[in-house]
Order: structure tokens, then C-alpha cells, then sequence
């Protein structure tokens, strides 16, 4: 099977896609981020802290902002039908998230493959479900297979893949991991997970030219 469509820049998404709800001022979570800070043994109004839970909350909401989206709406609009069946990758997608555990970053690169049946998506749009999904609470399996399920329950394609390799500071910082290692996941569906030389193209494309 040939493969035609590969993307491996990464894709960088205007901050202006994503409304951030900063106008409506300091929230419930600044004060339990004062109180936080205190209660480390700080003091929340020395100069330096002074805006940090503001600062914070602010941070936090667009960092789980992927709950305020829904995938029916990123995708609907962009979805085109086509007489295309070969393996359409997306490289490189670099993906941060936070360890629902934690609450801490975990970070890396996501591919994602797909072969369709009759219909297939802006390439864009794959990127922005990525980060949609990694803008939540999330463990790096469930980022994982929640990628893979929405592009099979859109598309309907005749497979999907998704590869996720992320460092989690909550593992590194701790010196739990060795510095430079990655927790890699992959969720593999439909002709990705029944044949074993398209999961092997996808894997063998992911690989190439790092
Ligand atoms: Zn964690």
C-alpha cells in the first residue's frame, strides 16, 4: 500500500481558536490558590505571588479548555467525502496535557493514522482533536483511545492508529524515570489492529526520519 498523504510538521494552532474565558476576573480557584500557597509555608501577598493565583486559574481553565469543546462541532464542516483509501498520516503532533493524578504536565508527540472509507477530514482538524482531548484531566491511555474512538465514530474508516509518546514530570521530577524516557501508547482500530502490514506501515512511517 502506498502512502501519499504524510504530514510531519508540527501544527501549530492560533491561540485564537480557543476563547479564553479571562475577562470574568478572579474565580473560586484564585482564592483556593491563595489559601494553597499559604498553607506551603508562603506568603500570598509578597510581591512575587501577589497575581499567581490569578495568573494560575487563568492558566489552568485554558489548559482544560478541551472541556468546553466538543468534537461533533470541531469535525461537522470539515469532513469531505472522497474516493481515497490510502494510509492519510499525521506526524509530529506535539501534545501537552495534565496527569489527572498529578495534576502535573505529561508531554510529547502523538500520530495518528487512518485509512478511509469514502470520507476523510481536514488535516487541521486532526491536530485540533488532539488538542482538545489533551486539554482535560487525563492519563496518557485514555488521551490514547479517545483520539482513536472519535476519528472511528466520524469517519467510520476502514482502520484508525494512534501513537502517543509523552514524558510525565510527575514521573521525572520525582526521579521516578530515568530523565529520558517515554511512556508510549497506541490504540490501534478496525484494519490497524486486524492486519498486522498496515499497522506495521503506520508504525514504520512513525519511526522514519526522526
Ligand atoms: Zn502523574
Amino acid at each position: 500500500m502506498k502512502t501519499k498523504n504524510i504530514i510531519s510538521e508540527p501544527i501549530i494552532e492560533a491561540a485564537s481558536e480557543i476563547s479564553i474565558s479571562s475577562s470574568s476576573g478572579p474565580g473560586p480557584i484564585s482564592d483556593l490558590i491563595r489559601q494553597m500557597i499559604a498553607q506551603l509555608g508562603e506568603d500570598p501577598s509578597r510581591e512575587g505571588l501577589r497575581r499567581t493565583p490569578e495568573r494560575f486559574e487563568k492558566a489552568l481553565r485554558y489548559l482544560t479548555s478541551g472541556y468546553r469543546q466538543d468534537p461533533e462541532k470541531l469535525l461537522n464542516g470539515a469532513m469531505f467525502s472522497v474516493c481515497y483509501d490510502e494510509m492519510v498520516v499525521v506526524k509530529d503532533i506535539e501534545v501537552y496535557s495534565l496527569c489527572e493524578h498529578h495534576l502535573l504536565p505529561f508531554f510529547g508527540k502523538c500520530h495518528v493514522a487512518y485509512i478511509p472509507n469514502k470520507k476523510v477530514v481536514g488535516l487541521s482538524k486532526i491536530a485540533r482533536l488532539v488538542n482538545m482531548y489533551a486539554r482535560r484531566l487525563q492519563i496518557q491511555e485514555r488521551l490514547t483511545s479517545q483520539i482513536a474512538q472519535t476519528i472511528s465514530d466520524k469517519l467510520s474508516p476502514q482502520g484508525v492508529g494512534v501513537i502517543i509518546e509523552a514524558r510525565h514530570l510527575c514521573m521525572v521530577m520525582r526521579g521516578v524515570e530515568k530523565q529520558h524516557s517515554a511512556a508510549v501508547t497506541s490504540a490501534m482500530l478496525g484494519v490497524f489492529r486486524e492486519n498486522k502490514q498496515t499497522r506495521d506501515e503506520f508504525l514504520s512511517l512513525v519511526k522514519a526520519a526522526k
